[in-house]
């Protein structure tokens, strides 16, 4: 199995060390990911210049100028031949649950190669510490992938409680909860007082309730929610239908 590896932390982030790592267990690793960390980076191409590449081990690691959607679009589109089997993104800093996966560059990782038709799995760490107990779920769900694969319009959005091993629960199938709203932005002066303003942290959880990523990850499972990337509100078409109908 050829398994594409890329994230938005960064080539130098360590999940992405330990993804890697766990994954060259059962398959055939290939990294490529941005120079830099591009975390909210979301769905972004770059567009107005070119993609440079460091080549840090040939076959092995790529670093790319660029964001972690560009990753998977050079990998796939330019680098790659044969096609790999699956992307894997991660293991993000940081959770991915409710509205995170809008601006997460982790998830769009995972997006760009469900577009291109492959399986992908987007992996975050709910904090900063136990690293090889998200590793371990990704080899576990990599493989699981391999014997039952999904629809291959879906990516598999994966949360993993910054616990030891042994402390988590299991897995919970979940659907995306949500945030309140972010909290202000923090507003500074620069040396020549200037005023700047720094994107604050992500509002506290609302929508948090049983079934939801956030209720799973808060009593210790795993939580992986299937995501799709048809955003329409199909429940809302009949009452718009009826609601430009005296403007035609
Ligand atoms: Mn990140």
């Amino acid at each position: 199995m050829k398994i594409l590896v890329s994230n938005d932390d960064g080539i130098h982030a360590h999940g992405l060390r330990c993804l890697s790592d766990a994954l060259s267990e059962i398959g055939n690793v290939i990294i490529v990911a941005p120079d830099r960390n591009r975390s909210g980076a979301s769905n972004s191409l770059t567009l107005d210049s070119p993609l440079r590449i460091d080549t840090l081990e040939e076959d092995k690691r790529y670093s790319v100028k660029g964001t972690p959607t560009d990753c998977v679009h050079f990998a796939v589109n330019q680098l790659l031949d044969p096609w790999p089997d699956i992307v894997v993104s991660g293991i993000n800093h940081g959770a991915n649950l409710g509205d995170d996966v809008i601006y997460s560059g982790t998830v769009a990782a995972a997006t760009e190669g469900r577009h291109m038709g492959l399986p992908a799995v987007a992996m975050s760490l709910v904090g900063e510490t136990h690293f090889a107990s998200a590793a371990h779920y990704a080899k576990v769900i990599v493989q699981q992938l391999q014997h039952h694969p999904l629809p291959s319009d879906q990516i598999l959005n994966v949360n993993v409680p910054d616990l030891p091993l042994d402390q988590i629960k299991g897995i919970k199938i979940t659907r995306l909860g949500n945030r309140h709203r972010d909290e202000k932005m923090i507003a500074m002066l620069d040396p020549r007082g200037k005023p700047v303003y720094w994107v604050g942290p992500p509002g506290a959880k609302q929508d948090a309730g049983e079934g939801t990523d956030f209720h799973a990850i808060e009593q210790g499972f795993v939580s992986i929610t299937p995501l799709h990337v048809d955003m329409t509100a199909y429940n809302s078409i009949a009452e718009l239908i009826n609601w430009v109908k005296e403007y035609q």
